[in-house]
């Protein structure tokens, strides 16, 4: 069947973090054509209507249509946990994060933080995301099924730790590998999901776990490697003690086999020129993660100075970060360049959360636009949703000016419907 949606249409004909705001097209009463889980065609609303009038049409009025919000990091299983006061970086991760990761060996619990995730992202106009699991097999397997049974493009990986964490959340190198390995043949590549090889960071993995986890990157180059980079100060103390040889931080992940062209650096807030250097030569991506960094009172990301080198996306990193909603997390994104004086255009904003997370993600020619041949995930904005987003937009006298409003104030109830794979779930 062929579906004509109507509304506002924002899309991209390249990357506005490099090319300006001149990047982003809109057209104030568009149409886009879907059918078998495609994208068509995209244009002026009259033309779509002549050109495709067998089409069941959906017409959204004033409303924005957009592709779906990719969420380039976060934790899954820390849905229940998200907004737990005050505490730095370990602290928190042991206060809150690894006694309720310890609950994922049950398939039942993990299974319904799954759904409740997944729907609660669905919500907020998140179409795709990368994952981190926890050390368990069955969070990887909760995860993957219940994005497999709503159609989603998802990634996602079996977190490994095996030092400096609590026992119930310890594997070892051999586990480590061969249950990644295992988890990679079973769902990697498999309907619309991808296999994320998922060292959480250096201080919870001894050189034997990373260096295991490198050879199975190296035995499977084409799949995506997360891992978390400098996120705080004392952090980056505590991995120099941890290792001693090492150059810095990222020599760490080099070291070991696992700084790659296909390589996902969740923070990366704190870099070394050569960490810097090193990243932009072997091609990887940076994840900006705006509303965790304020929130665990990391830094301030320097996108300036990397997304003219780099692939960088935009992450909630739910529940280190503060909210599910990739509008605020643009928001956040934006205050952080307003510190470090480089203000980012609303177009910018709405590029780091749809085409520049799926660049990351290396799937910029399937996910995170609006484009003849991609994949129709779709959302539609209400660009009023709240009295006080409605009475600024109101006075706007551009579609900018329009659609910021939503960017700085707007959350879930700006999200009147979401299409995944050509199917309306929303
Ligand atoms: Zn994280």
């Amino acid at each position: 069947m062929t579906e004509l949606l109507l509304g506002q249409v924002i899309h991209f004909s390249g990357d506005p973090l490099l090319e300006g705001p001149e990047a982003a097209h809109h057209i104030a009463q568009g149409g886009v054509v879907v059918a078998d889980g495609r994208i068509v065609a995209l244009g002026e609303a009259a033309a779509m209507r002549a050109a495709h009038p067998q089409a069941q049409v959906h017409d959204y009025g004033a409303e924005l249509i957009s592709a779906g919000f990719i969420d380039a990091h976060v934790h899954y299983p820390q849905t229940a946990i998200i907004a737990s006061w005050g505490k730095r970086l370990i602290d928190w991760l042991n206060a809150y994060t690894f006694p309720e990761e310890m609950r994922f060996g049950d398939p039942a619990y993990a299974a319904q933080v799954a759904d409740t995730y997944l729907d609660l992202a669905l919500d907020h106009g998140t179409t795709s995301m990368c994952s981190y699991c926890t050390i368990h097999p069955e969070s990887v397997d909760a995860f993957f099924t219940a994005a497999e049974a709503r159609g989603m493009r998802a990634f996602a990986g079996k977190t490994c730790m095996d030092r400096n964490a609590p026992e119930g959340l310890q594997d070892t190198p051999a586990r480590a590998y061969d249950q990644s390995k295992a988890l990679l043949e079973h769902w990697h590549n498999r309907a619309r999901l991808s296999y994320v090889i998922t060292p959480r960071f250096s201080p919870t993995s001894t050189p034997a776990q990373l260096e295991a986890l490198g050879a199975l990157w190296a035995e499977h180059p084409d799949c995506l490697m997360q891992t978390h980079l400098s996120e705080q100060v004392d952090e980056i103390a505590w991995v120099k003690g941890l290792f001693p040889e090492a150059r810095d931080y990222l020599d760490t992940y080099e070291a070991f086999g696992l700084l790659g062209p296909n390589g996902l650096y969740g923070h990366a807030i704190h870099l070394e020129p050569r960490e810097i250097d090193r990243l932009t030569e072997v091609g990887a991506a940076l994840v900006h993660c705006p509303t965790s960094n304020t929130f665990i009172g990391s830094g301030l990301f320097d996108m300036a100075h990397l997304a003219p080198r780099l692939r960088v996306g935009l992450a909630t990193d739910t529940g280190g970060g503060s909210n599910f909603s990739m509008l605020r997390t643009m928001a956040a994104a934006y205050e952080i360049a307003q510190l470090r004086h480089n203000p980012l255009h609303p177009a910018q904003l709405w590029w780091l959360a749809t085409g520049a997370s799926a660049n990351a993600l290396r799937v910029g020619d399937r996910i995170g636009n609006i484009a003849p041949g991609m994949e129709a995930d779709l959302i539609v904005l209400d660009l009023a949703s709240t009295p006080v987003i409605a009475q600024r937009s109101a006075r706007a006298d551009s579609f900018w000016e329009a659609l910021f409003p939503t960017i700085m104030m707007g959350d879930d109830r700006a999200i009147s419907s979401v299409w995944v794979n050509g199917k309306k779930l929303r």
